[in-house]
């Protein structure tokens, strides 16, 4: 076996690896030497405050963003351990600033977050759109827009509409307006206006399945790289994710159906588009500007049909379909098309078709990849056959700004066939599959030893082969964690295919498996999540959604013996009412059927049966128990069954400590 490369630290680009992105500029007509693009000239265009290399704190004087590292974008060459095309979003995203977007009228702050927030002026003040990630930003981002026009904006924010149920969108919202002055404008408060069931969907996306996601996500974002040529170079949809404060609000106007709302003087069209980039999304139009709000839905790249950092999957069939909507309804009467990430399209003398080809091209990628994977499906191709296969036809590859680089054409067409088929392909072998360590055993057992599968895999990542290196020296490592050699050819070849990368997602995984692989899993847990962001979403789950959050805390096997039902009964002790709650009259807000049965928390929502023990609480005081604070909070509990509640105290695990477990070797 050769002993060369099998150390630790960071390689160059090998020579197969700087021919594949010599080859990929080639077919892209760029230049590596000075590597521009149409979309490089947008992101810098209408920039009426610059930013170079700035940095945002938080309340502790901790850095929470900081683009310097990034610096190494100001080079004019492209450097060979980056793909091309990935290097030109990674520099377009390194522009920072305030943007006009329609004069006087709607400005971007753009490259203090992973996205964008916007302002639109109203009859008096300003509407705002989306509110990026954390506090930290959106508050720069007001301050920013007032230096840039001399006027004030904080104090005139007469409403602010958040896009979907993604924390990028909404966890600013406390850097932009205070919790008591949100509310109905008649009373002179602020509204938020969210798609229907944005709520339910925050909950879901960021507190069900939330420690695992939260985890996987540093892999999709590169949370622990350093930004380089050798690092994380861009996120696709902005330069990189803060680690501000995620705040959150209760929003005051649900948008359930297709509407025009007159905000502060200025009219605003409300388009709903359920189950695209978010289960809860919509756009906006704004006639009197002549601008289209896209959301998420267009952002100048392919998008996540699946993000991998595991989310439930999109419906491609929704994403082309509304984005058709959108062309036929809003295309003819727009000039510039906007979005929370990245940079606008803008009609101009030379193009008058830019905004309506902007939004036809980006329905077409995702209608092509859900026909053809459905086609190939339909003649037998497996997921991972038509992933291998499926390329976008040649006018529809050559637009740059739906180049993949977040999403991918690959991930995205497994993501159709499983929405359609399922992650089962069909062969009996995968019914009970072998999980990851079994089949690593298999594999390393039926070659013969560790060394064997080594010396093939250092061969097939000497000439190229990195797949194959990768996924072979990988099955060492679930047998063997300590197997150095091992680690280290999966590392070189993981870091390969990420310098070759086009989609940013797929480069920060490489090579944050890479790193993992050369300085073991990184088990500290990440700071964002001790921030307030978490316990500001969780305190905000409704009663229902509070139940269902009990049931995911609870170790099942901890109840298995338990088969209780009780009424919980949720009280206002501050209006009269017809219960009587710790020996005063209570009104009922809220009433459930709780029926602890043999591990589970079933729950009916409403009220059958009075004779059953009971259990009175004010509202969301059931979080408590959810939150592990049972013990020092029993006291708001009235009840006529008090083991129930210490069954279930006793049943609910310490809090998810996040990032505590591996995704490149076996969990111990
Ligand atoms: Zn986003």
């Amino acid at each position: 076996m050769s002993k060369s490369n099998f150390t630790p630290e960071q390689k160059p680009a090998s020579d197969l690896t700087k021919k594949k992105n010599r080859n990929f500029a080639e077919e892209f007509g760029l230049s590596l030497e000075d590597t521009t693009n149409e979309e490089l000239e947008l992101a810098r265009k209408n920039c009426i405050k610059k930013l170079i290399d700035h940095k945002l704190y938080d309340e502790n004087g901790d850095v929470v963003w900081n683009s310097e590292p990034f610096a190494f974008f100001k080079a004019k060459a492209a450097a060979d351990t980056v793909n091309p095309s990935l290097w030109l979003n990674g520099k377009a995203n390194y522009e920072a600033g305030v943007y006009e977007v329609v004069k006087d009228k709607i400005y971007q702050v753009r490259g203090l977050d992973i996205a964008n927030i916007t302002f639109v002026r109203t009859k008096t003040g300003w509407l705002v759109l989306d509110v990026t990630s954390c506090s930290e930003s959106a508050n720069s981002g007001v301050r920013l827009l007032e230096e840039a026009l001399g006027e004030s904006v904080r104090d005139r924010i007469r409403g602010v509409i958040i896009s979907h149920s993604h924390g990028d969108h909404f966890g600013g919202i406390k850097g932009v307006v205070d919790e008591e002055n949100v509310g109905r404008p008649e009373e002179g408060k602020i509204p938020i206006y969210v798609p229907a069931g944005f709520d339910e969907e925050t909950v879901k996306e960021n507190v069900f399945a939330g420690p695992a996601m939260f985890h996987r996500a540093k892999y999709q974002f590169g949370g622990d790289l350093v930004p380089g040529v050798r690092g994380t170079v861009s996120a696709g949809l902005g330069l990189t994710m803060t680690s501000g404060t995620l705040t959150y609000i209760r929003p005051t106007n649900f948008i359930s159906e297709d509407t025009t709302i007159t905000i502060d003087g200025l009219e605003v069209e409300f388009q709903l588009t359920p189950e695209t980039e978010a289960p809860a999304e919509m756009n906006n139009y704004f006639p009197e500007y002549r601008a289209f709000w896209a959301a998420e839905n267009c952002t100048a790249t392919l998008h996540n049909l699946y993000p991998i950092r595991g989310a439930k999957l999109r419906d491609s069939a929704n994403w082309w379909r509304f984005t058709e909507i959108a062309l036929e309804r809003y295309g003819k009467r727009t000039d510039v098309v906007f979005q929370s990430h990245n940079w606008p399209h803008a009609n101009t003398p030379e193009d008058p078709n830019v905004v309506e080809d902007y939004l036809r091209n980006t329905a077409a990628v995702y209608k092509y990849v859900h026909d053809e994977t459905l086609r190939l499906a339909n003649i037998g191709w497996t997921a991972k056959e038509i992933a291998r296969e499926i390329t976008l036809p040649e006018k529809l590859k050559k637009v740059w700004y739906t180049r993949p680089y977040y999403g991918s054409v690959e991930i995205n067409s497994r993501a159709v066939y499983n929405r359609y088929l399922g992650f089962y392909n069909g062969n009996p072998n995968e019914l009970d599959p072998l999980t990851e360590t079994e089949e690593a055993r298999l594999f390393v057992e039926y070659a013969g030893s560790a060394e064997k599968v080594l010396e093939q895999a250092a061969a097939d990542l000497e000439s190229g082969e990195y797949r194959r290196a990768a996924r072979a020296a990988s099955y060492v490592v679930y047998v063997d964690p300590e197997n150095k050699d091992a680690r280290y050819i999966a590392a070189d070849a993981f870091e390969q295919l990420a310098y070759s990368s086009e989609s940013s997602i797929w480069r920060n995984a490489y090579l944050s498996g890479a790193k993992e692989l050369r300085e073991g899993t990184r088990r500290s847990v990440r700071k964002r999540e001790q921030k307030s962001g978490r316990s500001d979403l969780i305190g905000n789950l409704t009663n229902r959604m509070a139940l269902d959050y009990l049931g995911i805390v609870t170790d099942g096997q901890l109840l298995a013996e338990t088969d209780s039902r009780f009424r919980l009964i949720i009280v206002d002790p501050k209006k009269p009412g017809n219960v009587t709650y710790k020996g005063s009259e209570a009104a009922v807000s809220e009433e459930f059927i709780v029926h602890v049965y043999h591990g589970t928390v079933l729950y009916y929502e409403g009220h059958t049966e009075e004779y059953l023990p009971y259990v009175k609480v004010p509202d969301r005081g059931i979080l408590t128990i959810v939150n592990k604070q049972y013990s020092a909070s029993r006291d708001i509990f009235d009840t006529d069954i008090p083991q129930i509640l210490e069954e279930l105290d006793n049943a609910v695990i310490d809090l998810f400590e996040y990032g505590n477990f591996p995704l490149i070797e076996p969990r111990q």
